[in-house]
C-alpha cells in the first residue's frame, strides 16, 4: 500500500501507538493474514500457530490488555468473542470446540500488549493449560 493509504488507515483509528506492532499491522505497515476484518476488529493467523487454527483477533483500536479494554467499557470484548465463533466456524472448528484466550500480563505469556484473543483449534486441547 502507499504512504497515503497507510496514514489514512492510521487517521480512522482514534486509539493507536506508534511504536505497536498490531496497531502496525491494522495501518498495513506489517504484513499479515488477515482472514476477518469488522468495522473495529481485526482477524489474522498467528506467525507463530500452535494449533491447526491459531487466529489473533484485535480491536483495531490500541488497548493493552483485556483488563483495559473492560474499562473503555465499548463492548469490544463481546465483539471479539462474536468475531472469534465467526472465525471458528469459517474455519469449520466450532463444533469440535475450540479455545479463546487473553494472556493477561508478563506472568502469564503476554508479550504483545495490544489486546488479542487467541482463538486455538482444530487438535486437542489439554486442561490446564501449560
Ligand atoms: P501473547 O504471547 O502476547 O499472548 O501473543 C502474541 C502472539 O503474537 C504470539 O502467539 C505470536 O506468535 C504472535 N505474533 C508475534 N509477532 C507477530 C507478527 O508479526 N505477526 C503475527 N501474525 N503474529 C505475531
Amino acid at each position: 500500500r502507499g504512504t497515503e493509504e497507510k496514514e489514512e488507515r492510521r487517521a480512522a483509528v482514534a486509539l493507536t501507538e506508534p511504536d505497536c506492532l498490531f496497531c502496525k499491522i491494522v495501518a498495513g505497515e506489517v504484513p499479515a493474514n488477515i482472514v476477518r476484518e469488522g468495522e473495529r476488529t481485526l482477524a489474522f493467523r498467528d506467525i507463530n500457530p500452535q494449533a491447526p487454527t491459531h487466529v489473533l483477533i484485535i480491536p483495531k483500536e490500541h488497548h493493552p490488555d483485556a483488563a483495559a479494554a473492560g474499562r473503555a467499557g465499548q463492548g469490544l470484548l463481546d465483539e471479539i468473542a462474536r468475531e472469534a465463533q465467526a472465525v471458528a466456524e469459517a474455519d469449520g472448528v466450532a463444533e469440535s470446540g475450540y479455545r479463546l484466550v487473553f494472556n493477561t500480563g508478563p506472568g502469564a505469556g503476554q508479550t504483545v500488549f495490544h489486546l488479542h484473543g487467541h482463538v486455538l483449534g482444530g487438535r486437542g486441547l489439554e486442561w490446564p493449560p501449560g
